[in-house]
């Protein structure tokens, strides 16, 4: 658990993103606030990072935020925004590449000069929930794909939101990035929420046996760039 911040710094949105949001017009959660808390240091396997924690005021979901360098100096340094995902991040299901990718993306940010990785909380199964994603999964056995999964709950493809994404980077002085992903919809999302996506830099795993399909539906339906035959 993240160490509650002692004076919560209250995160504005960056002020040429509010701008460049009039267009779709904003909805509640685009207003939300964050705020950080304390800082420090957090030695991993792939090197040290410095450790922080941004709260969403409304919602109270936790996101862990780890950089490594000077980001605020950096020339749109490499930032991953990775959605958390516990079978995948924690415990390596190979249902889908998560754990790999988020490996993969600390790996190379500790071998940048500067980098960022924000872990978003409140994302699992693209945003329906854990209990939904293992329906899903259950689903998925059954012959459907990862879209019709969700669909057949009656529930969003990708229910995925950015909003807090673009009050960290702003916190932290990033106004361009090269984001670490294979989802150009992403960098889209992102750049419309005012942060700046220089280069999207691939994270591409390899594919198994468990993971092919899934995989697959992601690049043929959901024009992620994996570079699978
Ligand atoms: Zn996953």
């Amino acid at each position: 658990m993240c160490t509650p911040p002692k004076a919560p710094v209250v995160v504005e949105a960056p002020k040429d993103a509010v701008e460049r949001r009039v267009t779709p017009p904003l909805s509640p959660r685009s207003r939300l606030r964050v705020t950080r808390g304390e800082e420090t240091r957090m030695p991993t396997a792939h090197g040290d990072f410095d450790a922080v924690c941004y709260t969403e005021t409304n919602s109270g979901l936790e996101h862990l935020v780890l950089t490594r360098g000077d980001v605020s100096t950096a020339q749109a340094p490499l930032a991953r925004v990775h959605s958390e995902c516990a079978t995948g991040d924690i415990f390596g299901s190979r249902r889908c590449d998560c754990g790999e990718q988020l490996q993969k993306s600390l790996q190379l940010i500790a071998a940048a000069d500067a980098g960022v990785l924000i872990y978003l909380r409140g994302q699992e199964g693209r945003g329906i929930g854990l209990n939904a994603k293992l329906t899903a999964y259950a689903l998925q056995d059954q012959g459907r794909d990862t879209i019709e999964a969700n669909e057949d709950q009656g529930l969003p493809v990708d229910a995925r939101r950015y909003d807090a994404v673009a009050h960290i980077l702003s916190d932290l002085r990033v106004d361009a990035v090269r984001l670490l992903t294979n989802n150009p919809a992403k960098c889209e999302a992102l750049e419309a929420l005012g942060v700046r996506v220089q280069e999207r830099v691939p994270v591409l795993t390899a594919p198994t046996p468990e993971n092919y399909k899934y995989l697959r539906t992601k690049q043929d339906r959901m024009g992620h760039r994996l570079e699978l035959d």
